[in-house]
């Protein structure tokens, strides 16, 4: 990665030198199993047991938290979380798999919560000792999120009783605490929303029913919460009563990458093995153009096809397209924080979606073969990238959310109801 380190601050700099240091000797070797490309895709107790031990070290070596306040078990420093993780990348380091935590349950406690859940929770999660899901979507509540229904009641001794049904909850599983949105004013569709962080497993959380649900490509990592007369203290509260949608706007905007702090982001691992393991490929070759080099149509190659080709340049062009638009993130004096990357999750996506259809069509009758054919090109992964392409432009916020969001705050076009 050819990260520029000339505007780094004094402080930046110190830090990067540290960051090389340290992960000269310290990135973990391969695991036995396929590595994962998220935390979403972590699925056995063995993928857990390995990337909890990576994110604890790159915790324990300051790599993880950089910005937070020392107080709450950051590191303390300023903008400094980035460069750990262009150095994560470059070092080709294993993924993180608190990603709910440290994207979002961590940036809404540190600017929602009180003093007291500030020290008690955001250590445990920096260093991945406790892992967070997120409770916003439910039945009959996903892009119309302020239409929650489950409810927090509040009773005369401090505390909340709540009830109701969550959905396409990822990494539930492994999860030990969740951030909650949940209803306590029926009357009041906006206002009437509270946010807590609550138990969802041992002792503390035993009124809640964990389900796993199986993705379209066989995975699991999606669930279904119960609650039935969960009881938490009103400490639990993040902010305000009936603030609880402003709260869901702080995780939203870090969700989408516009909130104001920075999520420990690592990952990359074993990329370079996968090139040296095929001698004489062009690695810098569009993964599409290569496919339609080694695909045959019509007894020659899929590339001598001009609807193909035509295809396959269209997709580069688009490659090319929103690697443009990312650079413009370094661009001073954007209207809106949220217009770059609400676009690049667009764009990017749905980039995936298309990129993955068309190495299934240039792969025809191949493309049906999955990952564990010896003939499957390109190693079956186009079959499963396409499936899984789909919770791409759905999750947080599908594509026709991002477009009416695009059109209606940064465009400034009228709303549609
Ligand atoms: C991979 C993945 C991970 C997820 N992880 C979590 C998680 O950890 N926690 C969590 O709480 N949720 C999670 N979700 C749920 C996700 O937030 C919702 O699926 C998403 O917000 C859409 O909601 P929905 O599924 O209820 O669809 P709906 O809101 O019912 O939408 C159905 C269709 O109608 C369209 N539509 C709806 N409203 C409008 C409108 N106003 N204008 C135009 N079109 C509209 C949608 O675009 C969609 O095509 C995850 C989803 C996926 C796919």
């Amino acid at each position: 990665m050819a990260e520029s380190t000339n505007r780094d601050t004094p402080e930046q700099a110190e830090f990067r030198q540290h960051c090389r240091e340290w992960l000269t000797t310290n990135v973990p070797a391969l695991p036995d199993f396929k590595p994962v490309n998220n935390g979403a895709e972590v699925a056995t107790d063995e993928h857990l047991a390995y990337y909890i031990a990576w994110q604890k070290s790159a915790y324990d070596a300051g790599l993880v938290g950089c910005d937070y306040p020392s107080e709450y078990g950051g590191g303390g420093r300023t903008r400094c979380q980035s460069v750990a993780n262009q150095e994560m990348l470059r070092a080709e380091t294993p993924i993180f798999p608190g990603i709910i935590g440290l994207g979002m349950a961590a940036p809404t406690i540190f600017f929602h919560g009180s003093e007291d859940l500030k020290k008690r929770l955001l250590p445990k999660l920096l260093r991945g000792d406790e892992l967070w899901c997120q409770g916003f979507s439910e039945p009959g509540a996903g892009s119309d999120l302020a239409s929650v229904q489950t409810f927090a009641e509040r009773k005369a001794d401090n505390k909340w009783v709540i009830n109701g049904h969550k959905v396409w909850t990822s990494t539930a599983q492994f999860a030990t605490w969740m951030i909650l949105l949940a209803r306590n004013d029926k009357s009041d569709k906006y206002n009437g929303l509270t946010y807590f962080v609550v138990p969802i497993k041992s002792e503390l959380g035993k009124s809640v029913t964990v389900r796993p649900l199986i993705k379209i490509t066989g995975e699991t990592g999606f669930n279904e919460e119960i609650f039935e007369g969960l009881v938490v203290d009103d400490s639990y509260r993040l902010d305000d009563v009936g603030k609880g949608w402003t709260v869901a706007m702080t995780t939203l905007a870090h969700e989408r990458g516009a909130g104001p702090l920075t999520t420990p982001t690592s990952g990359g691992q074993g990329k370079s093995d996968a090139k040296e393991k095929q001698p004489g490929s062009d690695t810098n070759e569009f993964p599409l153009l290569k496919l339609a080099k080694n695909c045959a149509r019509n007894g020659k190659p899929a590339i001598d096809d001009p609807v193909i080709r035509d295809k396959v340049m269209d997709m580069m062009i688009r490659q090319v397209g929103i690697k443009q638009n990312r650079r413009l993130r370094s661009v001073a004096g954007l209207a809106d924080r949220q217009r770059l990357t609400l676009q690049d999750k667009l764009l990017g996506t749905e980039y995936l979606q298309d990129a993955a259809a068309l190495a299934l069509e240039i792969a025809g009758a191949g493309g049906t073969l999955s990952q564990f054919d010896v003939d499957a090109p390109d190693g079956g992964k186009w079959p499963q990238a396409y499936l899984s392409s789909f919770g791409g432009t759905i999750a947080a916020g599908t594509s026709e959310i991002q477009r009416n969001i695009l059109g209606e705050r940064i465009l400034g076009l009228d709303k549609s109801k």
